[in-house]
């Protein structure tokens, strides 16, 4: 065995031998995969194996095709041959119109990755899988690649290639310890020895929290029991002359997929186990759960109904086995949060179909510091302070209790929460608020017109529409208040931030003293990484001369991660996270500053307080610090206030606004105003895909300044064009919004993609950003929309249609 290494994965299932073989891909052949008994002895081996393509986002389904291209290779590679049912096809059904109509989304989305899904009707379904009656069914989406595959093979086929380009593996080697050095290297302690190296990842399955807990985190990932069973020959399948597709059904939570002459078929059932809450017995290896089909009855019976043929069929063999979920039902694919040199690729729950994209990307973002898709969904630092495993188990049981039923767009579902509040959480509820998720945290989406009011989930615009227009009004003519909890707020001391913040941003950053300055990190290829706003605040009693860096709610880790790494040892800079400490109270509208002015002492005229100010006060005898900035495009405050005072300033808000007419706004008011002013959200619209230049963020970047993180890749990236560049369109559809994903088409090709999409509301559009190929950008240029399978007209407009010359917010 090796004494030093570059890369320890531990873990040999699909997760980490798809690991090893990848890295040796990017050209790392240095690498070790130690397993503590054989390869796939976890749960890989049991997996029922099935590869689809199928995905809710561009970067899911760019991960699956991966895989299943990656699979047909091996496959047909006579040196370790394998045994995979490729392009077998599969139908995911469907019995209302609402999911039909979220099908045909999906397959607009999966166009742009190159995919052609098919959304067919029932009769369609039942001629291409000749076993399932049309009771009951609206008909379904087709997914022309779908197979499985032998899960042993697999490994042991990746496992094969990556020896030949020198990786090694270790079996029977359990790794019992981690030591990380203070020049952030690691040792590996296993039964057979230690190995050091640069770099661990956790690939463990479900011991994903036994090795965790050897480097002192604590992974969101919980385990549930899970069954399928096979079935003896049923001879219409020898009688359809073609292997039967595979079928996922959402109206009764089974799956199903040709084994030999009969079907294996598996089940979600409403009744379901949690698996390993208090601990796995060490010797639970190439094991299985006692089979119990008395819990899968109820679902059973939906499957018999669509397959009668299964009625008359007797069952071979039960499997129940764990499978891992996360918080969201994506895995952990990433940097471990807070570790320096710790990767984990963790959670899966359909490793068989995801693990080849998933390793692939992994490996991408240890060997070049970022992946080939923006990954933020499979970011493992995407969950922050609320996301344990007692957590993580009660969405896991609800996300398994829906495992076919997709998030509809604005659905949130109810376990684990509310997970993270502040004082004003139940205040606002009382008022009628309805409640968004925003990493964790209860945001106000809006208020409810009464308390029996509950939209329905659907791809069109919904009941909240009129709802929120009256929001909006209201802060177009008089003034709003919105509470924007969990808002990413880091505090920056030291004498050298403001030249450390000076090579990590693109742009010019203020550094004077009471100023606010909003710009864009990039990574080390040039793309955006992060979006900050930067205030100045003077030295006072409530502390020195600092920054205070604000980001997206879910950038907490992602941005502290950041910065940090790239802190120099000689630099002198302190870096604190505020966010759980503080809120943000929103004043928007054109009599906010009459409401700040009858709260708050002071001069707050626009000679005193100009727009991009920030300003230390109080709000009554509520401690607060005040910012000129506006995410609405109205003349707005952002009042920071500690969560103790939080209660205290919205009560005196509430009652200085009364003669101004305040009324409460929420997230979906704001989602329209932000789309009218040009605003983008990171990770909607700033991804690690495009540069500044493609997101026509042209005038964040000074490429006179001095070096920054990015600078010489950009200046590459810019010498060679836009591959795609963001443009406003404006829809020619009334019924429903552009959602994110939707492809952009001119004939039959591809031309661009939607990230964002909503009405807006005072300028009566229905407007979306998308990126678009470089030679369609110039307003009046029109395409169609692919919008749930209609073409609608989308034309390029200019930029922030609303109040184009920002006069207002600098009012
Ligand atoms: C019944 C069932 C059916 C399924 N069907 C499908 C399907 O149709 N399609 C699909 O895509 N997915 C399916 N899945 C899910 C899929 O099987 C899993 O997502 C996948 O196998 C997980 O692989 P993994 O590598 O993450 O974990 P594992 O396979 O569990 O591998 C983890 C490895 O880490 C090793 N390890 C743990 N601790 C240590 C240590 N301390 N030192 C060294 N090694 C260690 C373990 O021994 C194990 O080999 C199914 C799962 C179940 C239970």
């Amino acid at each position: 065995m090796k004494s030093r290494t570059k890369v320890v994965v531990i873990g040999g299932g699909i997760a980490g031998c798809s690991t090893l073989y990848h890295l040796t891909q990017e050209g790392w052949s240095d690498v070790v995969l130690v397993e503590r008994n054989e390869l796939t002895s976890g749960t890989t081996w049991h997996s029922a194996a099935q590869v689809t393509n199928f995905g809710m986002n561009q970067t899911m389904v760019g991960l699956k095709t991966h895989s299943i291209n990656l699979y047909k290779n091996l496959s047909e590679n006579p040196e370790y041959p394998i045994n995979y049912h490729h392009a077998d096809g599969g139908i995911r059904l469907a019995n209302t119109e609402a999911q039909m109509q979220g099908y045909r989304h999906f397959a607009s989305m999966a166009r742009g990755m190159g995919v052609e899904f098919e959304v067919i009707d029932a009769e369609e379904c039942a001629r291409r899988h000749p076993l399932i009656s049309t009771t009951n069914l609206l008909g379904g989406l087709w997914d022309p690649l779908d197979g499985d595959i032998d899960p042993a093979q697999l490994c042991q086929a990746l496992a094969y290639h990556a020896r030949k380009a020198g990786a090694e593996v270790y079996r029977n080697t359990p790794v019992t310890a981690l030591s990380q050095h203070k020049d952030d290297t690691w040792t590996v302690h296993t039964e057979q020895g230690d190995i050091d190296c640069d770099i661990v990842v956790n690939a463990c399955g479900y011991r994903v929290n036994e090795v965790g807990a050897m480097m002192g985190v604590h992974h969101p990932v919980a385990s549930m029991e899970h069954q399928y069973f096979l079935t003896e020959d049923i001879p219409g399948i020898a009688e359809a002359g073609h292997r039967m597709p595979l079928l996922r059904c959402q109206i009764s939570d089974y799956y199903s997929r040709q084994e030999k002459g009969g079907l294996l078929v598996g089940f979600y059932e409403q009744d379901c186990k949690p698996w390993g809450m208090d601990g796995i017995d060490p010797n639970f290896v190439n094991a299985l759960c006692p089979d119990d089909l008395d819990r899968v009855m109820d679902v059973l019976e939906g499957a018999f109904e669509r397959m009668p043929a299964l009625r008359e069929t007797g069952i071979r063999s039960v499997v129940n086995g764990p499978i891992t979920y996360t918080i969201d039902g994506a895995p952990l694919v990433g940097p471990i949060p807070s570790k320096r040199n710790a990767f984990c690729i963790i959670g899966l729950r359909a490793g068989l179909g995801e693990g080849g994209g998933h390793g692939w990307l992994l490996a991408q973002q240890i060997v070049h510091g970022e992946a080939f898709y923006d990954t933020w969904c499979l970011d493992p630092r995407r969950f922050t302070g609320h996301a344990n495993v007692e957590l993580t188990s009660l969405k896991a049981i609800e996300d398994y209790q829906n495992e076919f039923r997709f998030h509809f767009p604005h659905e949130h579902r109810p376990a684990g929460r509310p997970a993270k509040t502040t004082p004003l959480t139940p205040i606002l509820a009382a008022e009628g608020a309805e409640f968004t998720v925003v990493n964790g945290w209860e945001r106000v989406d809006y208020i409810k017109p009464s308390p029996d009011f509950h939209p329905s989930l659907t791809f069109n615009f919904d009941e909240a529409f009129n709802v929120v227009a009256s929001e909006v009004k209201n802060v177009q003519e008089n003034v709003g208040l919105c509470e924007v909890n969990g808002f990413n707020r880091l505090e920056i001391t030291g004498p050298d931030r403001h030249s450390f913040l000076y090579r990590l941003f693109c742009g010019n950053v203020t550094r004077r003293s009471g100023r606010v300055g909003l710009g864009y990190l990039l990574n080390h290829q040039g793309m955006i990484k992060g979006e900050a706003t930067i205030a100045n605040i003077p030295a006072s009693d409530r502390g020195p001369d600092r920054v205070w860096y604000g980001s997206a709610a879910a950038s907490e880790y992602h941005d502290m991660d950041w910065l940090s790494q790239h802190l120099r040892a000689d630099e002198d800079v302190q870096i604190r996270s505020m966010t759980n400490d503080q809120t943000i109270l929103v004043l928007a509208g054109p009599n906010a500053r009459n409401v700040l002015s009858a709260c708050a002492r002071g001069d707050w005229s626009k000679e005193a307080f100009p727009w991009l100010s920030v300003r230390e006060t109080f709000i009554g005898f509520a401690p607060a610090t005040v910012m000129g900035i506006s995410f609405s495009g109205e003349h707005a405050y952002e009042i920071h206030v500690p969560n103790a005072s939080l209660y205290a300033a919205y009560l005196t808000l509430r009652s200085a606004g009364e003669r101004h007419g305040l009324k409460l706004f929420g997230a979906r008011a704001v989602e329209s105003m932000r789309m009218e002013k040009g605003f983008l959200h990171w990770k909607a619209d700033l991804l690690t895909e495009f540069d500044p230049f493609e997101t026509a963020l042209d005038r964040f970047v000074n490429l006179d300044k001095g070096q920054f993180v990015g600078k010489d890749a950009l200046l590459k990236r810019k010498a060679s064009g836009p591959k795609r560049s963001l443009v406003t369109l404006k829809i020619d559809a009334i019924h429903a919004p552009a959602h994110g994903g939707a492809s952009l088409m001119e004939g039959d090709t591809v031309v661009g993609t939607i990230t964002s999409g909503d009405w807006g509301h005072r300028v009566g559009m229905n407007l979306a950003y998308a990126f678009v190929t470089p030679e369609l950008t110039s307003p009046g240029t029109t395409m169609n929309l692919d919008m749930c399978g209609d073409m609608v007209a989308a034309e390029v407009i200019p930029f922030s249609p609303y109040d184009p010359d920002f006069s207002l917010m600098r009012s």
